[in-house]
């Protein structure tokens, strides 16, 4: 198999196009070209209007060991064998009493779960949200209408945070075992589209997320797995081992259908994939002896921009002239340090789509992004955040930052009363209470009101939003724009607190116990939080082997 390396093409091409430029690097003729496989593609805007997409190509041609002479020179063409298949193979010979439990089906859940049912370990999901058919609607309802289910929302639900999002799915963990590659692999296999596979800024959108949780979910099923939605695990039963460490011996969990219902599922391992918004879980595991503490995290406001603006300013040329090459609505990433010593940065950018309400607590109110898969809508929007870490939190416990996030989002549902507040920049260098819009209205899912942001932040991470805004207008003219719209407050960036779990065993300090996924404080979005999803399923198939009786 060859590689081959940065072949450039002017947009827009065709593939026979790309066949052809193949063929002329590597000197061989049309019908010596076996295969060829994008891996890789990039866009390079660098002399706009002018664009090009770069490639890496997999390559097959008929006789390449006798052509390898002719490529000795040139340094784009790389030669190695294919990639094997990921494994899930079962090495572990410990014997387990029951099936295994796994709380939250998030990406880190189900893929935690797809993994384990497909090893023959027939996991039993605990989700104390809806399905995602039924969750749809209840989002629907909440942003319709501004009634919060507390258990079936943006946060909490199957499919977990990321199932309303823009479902970009670009990650930096390390791959070494292949597992974002399998990650991905199974995302198309449920329903995504293959460009996920190679292009250098993947992502899905909420309408095929949405369809790809249920494939994934019924694949679970078909393989032995079992799903309890509406079931809220409240409670986690231990028992001393012989040296007084505590070891899991049973889950209690609760209908959130039926609060009178409860029920306790012994088990022998858990994989508590709960994600970063579930705080009552927290401050029950922080009661169970688990060892836990508070991380950095970041919070801020989202901001909206037309999305025309960021094409010109990331494309040049004309909306007619980017609509007739299908050009993908541009996105950005903006960073930029502070005197204060604070890094502000821009973050979840979604090129065409929505601020939504994407609160889980009745009285508290916090934002994030969404976009469909066709990424039309009329702005682009992204987070700017600041970092804050332990010191900036009210308290010193592991749920410190817990709280912190708490007083942000409550004085955002005050600032807005109840709804999400917005601001143009302007005013929020200003210090003033907003009127109304200027020159483009504000694409928001839920109810929104104009307001004055300043009054949910401590005055230091006001001023560096404000500061951070200002620098990222010297690198898109206009980002800075007095109308530019702002919502508050983005809080739900990441986990603000870790469960610590062992590095090679990936246990928690309670045995038995395998914190995953973002909410442990082991990932940051949908592809790493998968990752870890598999990683775990991996470390519990090299220990145990599967329970195979009936229960
Ligand atoms: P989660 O996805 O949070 O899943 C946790 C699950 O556990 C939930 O379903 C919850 O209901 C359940 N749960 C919690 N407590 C319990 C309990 N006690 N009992 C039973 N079940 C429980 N990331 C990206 O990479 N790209 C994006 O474009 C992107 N956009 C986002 C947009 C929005 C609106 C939001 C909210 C998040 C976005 N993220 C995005 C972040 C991403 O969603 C998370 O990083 C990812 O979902 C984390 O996965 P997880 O499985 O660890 O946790």
């Amino acid at each position: 198999m060859i590689q081959l390396q940065q072949v450039k093409l002017k947009i827009p091409h065709t593939k026979a196009e790309i066949e052809k430029k193949v063929c002329k690097i590597l000197r061989i003729s049309r019908n010596q070209l076996l295969s060829m496989q994008i891996s890789r593609r990039s866009l390079d805007a660098r002399r706009k209007p002018d664009l090009s997409y770069v490639y890496t190509l997999e390559i097959e041609v008929k006789d390449e060991s006798s052509l390898k002479k002719r490529w000795k020179q040139n340094r784009s063409i790389q030669f190695h064998p294919p990639v094997p298949p990921y494994s899930y193979q079962v090495s572990g010979t410990r014997n387990l009493s029951y099936r295994p439990v796994i709380a939250g089906t998030g990406p880190a859940g189900l893929f935690c779960g797809y993994a384990l049912a497909k090893m023959g370990y027939r996991p039993i999901l605990l989700e104390r949200g809806a399905s995602v058919e039924e969750r749809r609607k209840d989002v629907e309802t909440f942003w319709k209408t501004g009634r919060l289910d507390p258990e079936s929302n943006v946060q909490f639900g199957e499919g977990g945070a990321g199932t309303f999002s823009d479902g970009k799915l670009n990650t930096l963990v390390h791959d070494p075992d292949g597992r974002g590659r399998e990650v991905f692999r199974l995302f198309v296999q449920y329903g995504a589209p293959e460009e996920i596979l190679y292009d250098s800024k993947p992502h899905i959108g909420t309408d095929k997320l949405i369809q790809i949780v249920r494939s994934m979910r019924n694949a679970i099923i078909e393989m032995g797995g079992e799903f309890h939605f509406h079931s809220r695990m409240t409670g986690i039963d231990l028992a001393d081992q012989a040296d007084g460490s505590p070891r899991l011996k049973a889950v209690l969990v609760e209908s959130t259908a039926d609060p009178q219902a409860e029920e306790k599922i012994p088990a022998d391992l858990l994989v508590l994939a709960i994600g970063h918004s579930a705080r009552d879980t927290f401050a029950m595991l922080a009661e169970n002896q688990f060892s836990m503490e508070p991380k950095a995290f970041a919070v801020g406001v989202r901001v909206e921009h037309p999305q025309q603006m960021i094409d010109e300013r990331q494309y040049g040329g004309t909306p007619e002239s980017r609509a007739s090459r299908g050009l993908p609505s541009a996105a950005y990433k903006l960073t930029a340090n502070l005197p204060n010593g604070r890094g502000v940065y821009t973050f979840c950018m979604c090129p065409g789509g929505y601020v939504v309400n994407a609160s889980s607590e009745p009285g508290y109110l916090a934002v994030n992004g969404m976009s469909y898969s066709g990424r039309d809508g009329e702005n682009a929007n992204s987070a700017v955040i600041v970092t804050v870490r332990p010191e900036d939190y009210p308290g010193s416990g592991p749920l410190s930052g817990v709280e912190f996030q708490r007083e942000l989002e409550k004085a955002a549902y005050r600032a807005g009363k109840g709804k999400i507040p917005v601001q143009l920049f302007e005013d929020f260098c200003e210090n003033r209470c907003s009127e109304g819009p200027g020159a483009f209205a504000p694409q928001i899912k839920g109810s929104y009101t104009w307001s004055n942001l300043r009054d949910i932040f401590p005055e230091e991470i006001a001023e560096s939003l404000k500061e951070g805004i200002l620098a990222f207008d010297r690198k898109i003219p206009g980002y800075a724009r007095k109308d530019a719209v702002m919502s508050g407050v983005e809080s739900r960036t990441s986990s603000p607190v870790r469960i610590l779990r062992d590095k090679d065993c990936l246990e928690a300090n309670v045995k038995g116990v395998y914190p995953c996924g973002e909410g442990a404080g082991y990932a940051g979005g949908i592809t790493s939080a998968a990752m870890d999803g598999l990683k775990v399923a991996r470390m519990i198939s090299q220990t145990y082997r599967p329970f195979d009786k009936d229960c």
